[in-house]
This record gives structure tokens, C-alpha cells and sequence, in this order.
């Protein structure tokens, strides 16, 4: 019925069925719509259907369209299958006409009847003719100015009647023509026009942004008039039956007296509340309940109301269902499934994985907030196109962003008039953005969306000016470097730092029960990726059942080691070299002749004692960094108390832990330099880097600048050496991964070791402890076969050391396409697999992550090229078909086999599905987004059960 008669003509028809006060009238359906689109004309016999339709209103009212005796009133209202509120048209008040307007001034009053008409003239005139609506506006207020009336309702009749002399004489100005008197004509070019509405700009945007078809059409509802402009006990009001933005079961909404349509939501006047109306219209207030009540009865859920009040009676004009906060949305289906209105089923997909996205989002603390509201510190409204709240420096240039953001490591926000690809690379490092232009599906509102960032876009009050680096609200500015807050959810911009808070999921008890219904639903495991006992604390607070992915990595990043990471990085190739040669003359010696013997007990001799030095160098650093592995690794084993977790072996390129080469280059030019002269040193030195390193060579001196210059350049040299000997060409396809362990079995035996050493520790201490070891980047089975062979050798070697057992996993991620093509292979070797689905679809599309989202990727989403962006949701097609023939090949030969996901798409909801179907057995995505897995993989589940029911 919905498709037919569009969501406003379903309500009506079913309010009136419910014997609920609505307005007589029908609806004119979308394939009417279809028919006028395609031929511009409304199709054969159509007209006649409506004569029939509005005999049957005129005999319901006793009155008649254009009767001079007894005038009928209509609107024509906009409708489609899907609601799409204030994007198409309605015009209100056909059937006033210079005759009728005063039928209707005589029996009712003079007022009204005239307000109603220039009502007509300016929205038929803006809806029909296309006229800018301001102009009437215009004309409006310099009458209410002449007037001296506050409001529109301080205009006399008598004023009224003068602005429909001066509108008509616009309209007749702007068309060419007069407005039509005959109000069949009327009726006609406003069907007409609603029809034309479906593909207006606003419309087609929204369906854009909302992703409707662009074929459904709309409907067009010809009803009869009620007002609420009649006086003072009439008016208009709007109403939702729970409060939409907390979710409490309590009538919520405005009414405006004496006035129509939507000026309630136009903010013309200031309404009343609900909950003043109950106050002074008590009656009307008792019967809008009711029926509230009921409609929420009837339709399952939170409605949107639309009502009229004429002299003291109720009208019901409208029922749809309740757009809602991510609160909202959690209280009432939680509420409505303990009320026996829903099932728990329902509730769980009443709720949207992004309401839980929102509302684990980071928010602006809503004390800090309403002083700043009190202060005066809102400085204006925007479009609310990226949730969560930020704040940081105003900058205004992406180039300055991303050097603060990214180098300097400070909150910026970048505020921008609108934004284009040139400015990605700022986006990239801002905490959010700010821009004065633009809509829900603008450039900043769609990068930022898939970017994860807050943004309020379309913020058409401020006036950005990029020569001065500032932007004005009135007499307010705001100028590079100032502080400024955004609310990306709400749309408001703040003056000055509000501080933000990570909501608390401990608090949350109507999302949490939500949760744990879906928990009962789902079939996938929902595991974190954490890299520190307080990430997995964290996640296990989420509802964790294991970590996914614990990347060894950081474990060397922090500050304390680095020093020890340095070392044993630099000495790892000449040990590897000098191990070499040791082994050559070794075997060489043997065979060798008496005489060239002695000769090569020299050499070897030479060469063990550089082999012992670097040993020292390699191996102990290996040592120390192992005894503190371990003591990470018994925490994290600890934290997750018996439940699996995966550790990731070291898996990015050396060079990663190592100063960057550009700078290291720079900095040895700068001592070379300044060698003999210290003074070069400082005299150029502006940016907070450049200070950073005068200090540096300071201290390397005791104080002294000349002496640091001296002490610190030999020591940047070597380093520089051995920096440039690890550099790569294209270092994610390079030495990395398994390959690393490998070349460097020292570095993933050491890790092994410390894993073993760990979880016996805890074992002994009654700890039950699960590892399971995970081997990156294999592509070829013997790059997984060696390598797990000689960590699980070492593995045992631990166990038996301590004497005791632990049970524990081998796997490897599936991150290349050759390693999805030959699962069965691999499975071989491995007892797990895990997804690493963004190297996968970096391999798979050829694509460097950083390279693209930086230089061209997020362009070709905007211009539709590609449909979204693959880092972010699974590309099911390419990606997605690599997967399943894994899973298949690989159970095929290991039933067994534990399959999960550990790429960022493990949080990402269109993913979790696609991981449902392809019957993994968990994702591990970060900890705060446990709970939106959580939803989506009971999603997941309910929603394949329905389709598969459907289908029978
Ligand atoms: P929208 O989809 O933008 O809400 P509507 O078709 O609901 O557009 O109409 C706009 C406004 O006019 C609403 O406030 C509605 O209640 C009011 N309205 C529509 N038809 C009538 C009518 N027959 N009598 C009184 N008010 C009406
Ligand atoms: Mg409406
Ligand atoms: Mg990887």
C-alpha cells in the first residue's frame, strides 16, 4: 500500500480506518506520478477519477470547490514510499479565490480568511511557478514593520487584504500572468506540481544521501482543509509519542495557536510545549493522547504526529514513523520489547549498529557545554554530517593542518569554505572539519563520514576568510590558531575548547540488555584487537571473547626500548653477514689442504671475534628486549583469563622502527655544516622540530652546542648508514612479515620464547592461558612451513625447560591473494587462519592504503567511480570472493579450522555480514567497537534467518 499511496497517503488511509479524526480527502498514486514524469501529462482518465474523489469530499463536508455559496478548501500533499520530510511540496488552501475569500470572511472572520489567501498566493506561487519565496517574505515583514506588529498575527484584516493586493501583484510581475481564480485550475497545476517535486534538487539530494530509489515517485494526497488559523483556540502541532531524543515514553512535541501547517517548525512564533498545552487546551490534550497511544499500538513503534486544532477540535493530519537519536532508538526498543509491544528479536534490529557508533562516540561534556551555551560561545548551526564531537586550533589551510595534525601531533580543525581532493591530506590529520558550504553528500561531509572524523557542514552563517585566516558570525571572530569545538552529531560550532568525554559503556544498561539478547542470536564470535593489558581489559569490558590481534610491534615503539631496538636492528645484518662467513671457512677448513689451512684459522679467527662483538651487540639486545616481551605478554595473557589470544610476530619493515632517512640526512648535513661554527646551527631555526634538535645537540655536549656538535655527528652517521642500508624501494611489499623472521630468525625465536615463557609462568600460577602464535604475510606454504617449524621447536624447547604444557595454536594470516588461492596448502601448516583484510586489499586491488587514500581514493568515491571505500567496508566482490574460496580450500582440509577477521573491517557492520555468511568464526575489531560487532553479527544473523524464511 505504502508503494501505492506513499507513506502519507497509507497513514491517512489508516487513521481513518481506525476511525480517527482525519480530514476527508485521497490520494493519487505514484504510478500517476510515473505516468506524469514520463510524458509530462497526467495519464487518460485520471482527471475523471479525481472529479469522482472530490464529489465524494464535497459530499462528506457539504461543501464544494469554487462554490461561492459554500467554498471547499484543500491542500495537495506530497508522499512517498519512504519518508522524506520537507523535501518534496504541499500547497495549502486551494480554492481561494477573490470570490471565495469573502464567503469565507463572512462566515467565519475577516482575518483568517485573507491570512489563508496570502498564505495560497506566496506557496503557489513558490511551489508552483518556482518563485523565490523570499520576495513574499519580504513584503511580509516591511507590512508588519509598517504595522508595527511583532508577529504575524498582529496584521489586521485589513493589513491582510492590502498584502494579497501586493502579492498578487508580484505573482502577475513574476509569471506573467494572473493567479488563477478557477480552482479546478488551481488543483490541477498543484498536482502537477507535487508530482514534479520527486525530482527536485533537495529531493533528489536526499535520496542520494539515504540511498532510496530514484524510481519510486510520489503520491499526491488531496485533502481537505482544517485550520488553525482561526483564532485563538485553533492552531497547529507536531508531536512524537516517546521523546525522540532520549527515548522516554512521554508525549514530546510543540503547538503553535492560531496558525497553519508548518509554522510551527518555521520558528515564526515560539510554540508551547506538550506539555503547556495539557495546561490550556486540556481536552485536546486528553484526546491527543489517546490516540497517540493507540497509533503507537497500531503501528509497533514511535510516531511522528501531525495535528490540528480548529475552534477546540482535534485533527489527526498526519502518522509516521519516529525518526529517533541513537538513545532513542536503544531506550524504546529495550521499552517496547519489555512492554510485549515488539519481540526481542525486533528490538535488536530496531537498532542500528551506527545508533551504537554514536552513542560510544566521543561527546562533549554536557555540563561544559550548557555554560558554553550560557556564555554565549555557540557561535552558529550547521549540518550535522559526520558524528562526534571535537575540538582543536582553527587552521585554514590543509597544508598547516596536516603539519600540526600529523607532525606536531595538536588538534586542529580545519575550516574550509568548502572542501575539494586538494584538501584530503589536511582531512587526514584534522580531529574535524568545518565548512561554510555545502550539503549531507558535499565533498567534507562524505570523506569525513567514511574518515570517521566529525563534521558540521553547510554552516552558511559564518564567512570564512582565507587571506586574513579567520572566519566572522556577526561580530564574532575567529582567527587562525584560536580554539574552536564542533558537534558533528548536532551540527553546532562552539568558541573556545569544550571538553570531550568517552561515554561509559558501565552505564549504558539499556544498550548493554540489548546486547546480551543479541549475544543469544549471533553466531560469530566477536573478539578485540588490543595491543596492551588495558586494551584488553577494555575490550573484555565491551564483551569481548578473545583477542584477535595482538601486534608485537608496539611493543617495541615504546619510548624506554627504543634505544634497545636501535641497537639490535643495526646489528642484525652484520651478525647475519659475519654468521655467514663464519660457516664458509668452517666447512672450508675441513676440506681444506695443510697449507692453506693456517690461513683460514686467521681469517676465522678475525671473524668470530667481529661475529662475538655483534653477537653482543644482537643478541643481547634480543635478550633484554625478551625479558620485557615477557612481562607484556603475562599481562595480556593474564587480562583475557583463559580466553585465546592471538599474537601477531613482528610484521612491519625495520626501517619502520628507525629514525626517518630524510631527516637523518638533514640532520648530519646541519652538523657537517656547522662544524667549527655552531652559530649556523641556531641561526636558522624556526619550526618546533628544528628547536627540538639544537636541544638534542646540546645535551649530547654536557650543555655545550660546539662539543654536542662533535659527539652527536659520528653517532648520526652510522645510524644514517645503517638506515639507508634497510631502506626499501616499496617497503610493504618487502622484507616484512614472515619474511623478517626468516631472514632474522633470532628476532621471532626471541618472541616465541617470550610468548612460552610467559604463559608457562602464568600456567604454574594456575592462570589458564591460551596463545595462539600468528605468522604474517606467508604467501608461499614453505614460508609458513620453515617458520613454523622452527618457532614451534622452539616452543617446545621452552615447555620442556619449564616443565610444563600449555595448550596452544600455530596460524597465519591470509593477507595476499596468493595465500587465499592456496588455503588448502596452507591450512597444512596451520590451525588458524585470520583475515588481514586491509594488506589483503591493499594486494588485492594494488593499491598502497596511504598512497591512495591520500592522493586519489576518496576522489573516485565522491565521483561514484568506485562505490565506497574498500579500506573501510569489505569489496565483496573482489576481496570477498578471495575469502571464501579461503574458508573453503581450507576446511576442506583442516575441518576444524578456526577462521576469523582481524583487518578494521572486523567493526565495520556490511563486513560483519559479510563475514557472517562466509561462516567465520569470529571478527576482532578494535575494543570500542566490540559492542557495534556485537549488534551487527546478531544483525547479521536474524536478518540471512528472515531472508531464508522469506524465500520459502
Ligand atoms: P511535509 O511532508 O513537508 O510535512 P505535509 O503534506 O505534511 O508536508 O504538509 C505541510 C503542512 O501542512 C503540515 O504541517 C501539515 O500538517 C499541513 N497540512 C497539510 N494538509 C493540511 C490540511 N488538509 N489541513 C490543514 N493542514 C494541512
Ligand atoms: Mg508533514
Ligand atoms: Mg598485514
Amino acid at each position: 500500500m505504502r508503494d501505492l499511496l506513499g507513506g502519507k497517503g497509507a497513514g491517512l488511509a489508516e487513521m481513518t480506518r481506525l476511525g480517527l479524526p482525519v480530514p476527508p480527502g485521497f490520494t493519487i498514486t505514484t504510478k500517476a506520478c510515473h505516468a506524469y514524469a514520463r510524458s509530462g501529462r497526467y495519464p487518460p482518465g485520471l482527471w475523471k477519477q479525481v472529479e469522482v474523489g472530490l464529489a465524494a469530499v464535497e459530499a462528506k463536508i457539504g461543501r464544494r470547490l469554487g462554490d461561492p455559496a459554500a467554498p471547499l478548501l484543500v491542500s495537495v500533499r506530497s508522499g512517498a514510499k519512504f519518508s522524506m520530510p520537507g523535501m518534496m511540496d504541499t500547497v495549502l488552501n486551494l480554492g481561494l479565490n477573490d470570490a471565495t475569500v469573502d464567503v469565507l470572511a463572512r462566515s467565519s472572520n475577516d482575518r483568517f480568511a485573507w491570512d489563508a489567501y496570502r498564505r495560497l498566493i506566496a506557496m503557489f506561487g513558490r511551489i508552483v511557478k518556482d518563485l523565490d519565496g523570499r520576495e513574499f517574505e519580504a513584503l511580509l515583514e516591511r507590512h508588519k514593520e509598517a504595522a508595527a506588529a511583532k508577529k504575524d498575527t498582529d496584521l489586521s484584516a485589513e493589513d491582510l487584504k492590502r498584502i494579497v493586493a501586493e502579492f498578487k501583484g508580484l505573482y502577475r510581475e513574476r509569471v506573467g500572468e494572473e493567479f488563477p481564480q478557477d480552482p479546478k485550475d488551481q488543483l490541477t497545476q498543484a498536482v502537477a506540481a507535487v508530482f514534479r517535486s520527486w525530482n527536485g534538487k533537495r529531493a533528489v539530494d536526499y535520496r542520494n544521501f539515504n540511498k532510496i530509489p530514484h524510481d519510486l515517485g510520489t503520491a499526491a494526497s488531496v485533502q481537505a482543509m482544517v485550520f488553525g488559523n482561526m483564532g485563538p483556540d485553533s492552531g497547529t502541532g507536531v508531536a512524537f509519542t516517546r521523546n525522540p531524543s532520549t527515548g522516554e515514553k512521554q508525549l514530546f512535541g510543540e503547538f503553535l495557536p492560531n496558525a497553519q501547517g508548518e509554522d510551527v517548525v518555521a520558528g515564526i512564533r515560539t510554540p508551547m510545549t506538550i506539555a503547556q498545552l495539557r495546561d490550556s487546551f486540556p481536552a485536546v490534550y486528553g484526546e491527543l493522547a489517546d490516540i497517540a497511544g493507540l497509533l503507537e499500538k497500531h503501528f509497533r513503534d514511535v510516531q511522528d504526529i501531525e495535528f490540528t486544532v480548529e475552534r477546540g477540535k482535534l485533527w489527526m493530519l498526519q502518522t509516521r514513523t519516529g525518526k529517533r537519536s541513537a538513545r532513542a532508538a536503544v531506550k524504546v526498543a529495550v521499552d517496547m520489547a519489555r512492554e510485549g509491544l515488539i519481540s526481542k528479536q525486533e528490538a535488536i534490529l530496531r537498532v542500528e549498529p551506527m545508533h551504537v557508533v554514536h552513542l560510544l562516540l566521543p561527546q562533549f561534556d554536557e555540563r561544559a557545554k550548557a555554560s558554553a551555551r550560557k556564555e554565549g560561545r555557540l557561535l552558529a548551526r550547521g549540518l550535522n554530517a559526520s558524528p562526534g564531537a571535537a575540538a582543536g586550533f582553527a587552521s585554514f589551510d590543509p597544508d598547516e593542518a596536516e603539519a600540526m595534525g600529523r607532525d606536531r601531533k595538536k588538534p586542529v580543525i580545519l575550516i574550509r569554505v568548502e572542501t575539494s581532493p586538494d584538501d584530503v591530506h589536511g582531512i587526514l590529520y584534522a580531529k574535524g572539519v568545518l565548512t561554510a558550504r555545502g550539503g549531507a553528500t558535499s565533498h567534507a561531509a562524505v570523506v569525513t563520514r567514511g574518515l570517521g572524523i566529525p563534521c558540521v557542514a553547510g554552516c552558511e552563517s559564518i564567512v570564512v576568510d582565507y587571506d586574513q585566516s579567520e572566519f566572522r558570525v556577526g561580530d564574532k571572530v575567529v582567527r587562525r590558531g584560536d580554539f574552536v569545538s564542533i558537534d558533528g552529531s548536532t551540527g553546532e560550532v562552539y568558541e573556545g575548547r569544550i571538553p570531550t568525554i568517552d561515554p561509559d559503556f558501565r552505564k549504558e544498561a539499556d544498550l548493554q540488555m540489548l546486547l546480551q539478547w543479541g549475544d543469544k542470536e549471533r553466531r560469530l564470535q566477536v573478539w578485540a584487537n588490543a595491543d596492551y593489558p588495558r586494551d584488553a581489559e577494555r575490550a573484555r569490558e565491551f564483551g569481548a571473547e578473545g583477542i584477535g590481534l595482538d601486534r608485537t610491534e608496539h611493543m617495541f615503539m615504546e619510548p624506554d626500548r627504543l634505544d634497545v631496538v636501535h641497537e639490535m636492528i643495526l646489528a642484525a645484518p652484520g651478525y647475519r653477514k659475519v654468521s655467514a662467513e663464519v660457516r664458509a671457512l668452517k666447512s672450508e677448513i675441513e676440506s681444506a689442504k695443510q697449507g692453506k689451512r693456517e690461513a683460514l684459522e686467521k681469517r676465522l679467527a678475525s671473524s668470530k671475534s667481529v661475529q662475538e662483538e655483534l653477537a653482543g651487540r644482537y643478541l643481547g639486545s634480543l635478550e633484554k628486549l625478551g625479558r620485557l616481551q615477557k612481562k607484556d605478554f603475562i599481562g595480556i595473557l593474564r587480562a583475557m583469563q583463559g580466553l585465546p589470544v592471538i599474537i601477531r610476530l613482528i610484521d612491519p619493515p625495520l626501517h619502520e622502527f628507525l629514525p626517518k632517512y630524510e631527516t637523518l640526512l638533514v640532520q648530519v648535513t646541519k652538523l657537517t655544516l656547522a662544524r667549527g661554527n655552531p652559530d649556523i646551527l641556531v641561526a636558522h631555526a624556526r619550526s618546533e622540530e628544528e628547536q627540538a634538535f639544537i636541544a638534542e645537540v646540546r645535551e649530547a655536549g654536557g650543555g655545550d652546542l660546539a662539543r654536542g656538535i662533535d659527539a652527536l655527528l659520528p653517532k648520526k652517521q652510522r645510524l644514517l648508514e645503517a638506515v639507508a642500508a634497510t631502506r626499501e624501494a616499496n617497503p610493504m611489499l618487502g622484507l616484512r612479515g614472515c619474511r623478517l623472521g626468516i631472514t632474522f630468525p633470532e628476532i621471532t625465536e626471541m618472541q616465541v620464547r617470550a610468548i612460552f615463557e610467559a604463559s608457562c609462568a602464568l600456567a604454574k600460577e594456575g592462570v589458564v592461558v591460551k596463545p595462539e602464535i600468528m605468522i604474517p604475510l606467508a604467501g608461499h606454504v614453505n614460508e609458513l612451513k620453515v617458520e613454523r617449524e622452527a618457532l614451534e621447536s622452539e616452543a617446545k624447547r621452552v615447555m620442556e625447560r619449564e616443565g610444563i604444557q600449555v595448550p596452544y595454536k600455530f596460524g597465519t594470516m591470509i593477507e595476499l591473494p596468493r595465500a587465499a588461492l592456496t588455503a588448502d596448502q596452507i591450512a597444512n601448516h596451520a590451525e588458524f587462519f585470520s583475515f588481514g583484510t586491509n594488506d589483503l586489499t591493499q594486494t588485492t586491488f594494488g593499491y598502497s592504503r596511504d598512497d591512495a587514500e591520500s592522493k586519489f581514493l576518496l576522489d573516485f568515491v565522491e565521483r561514484g567511480i568506485l562505490p565506497f571505500n574498500p579500506f573501510q567496508t569489505l569489496d565483496r566482490e573482489g576481496v570477498g570472493q578471495l575469502m571464501r574460496m579461503c574458508v573453503q580450500k581450507g576446511r576442506k582440509v583442516r575441518k576444524d579450522l578456526e577462521i576469523g577477521i582481524c583487518g578494521e573491517h572486523g567493526g565495520d557492520p556490511s563486513s560483519i555480514e559479510l563475514c557472517h555468511e562466509l561462516g567465520l568464526n569470529y571478527v576482532s575489531c578494535s575494543p570500542f567497537r566490540v559492542p557495534v560487532a556485537r549488534l551487527a553479527a546478531a544483525h547479521a544473523k536474524l536478518r540471512n534467518e528472515v531472508t531464508r524464511t522469506e524465500d520459502r
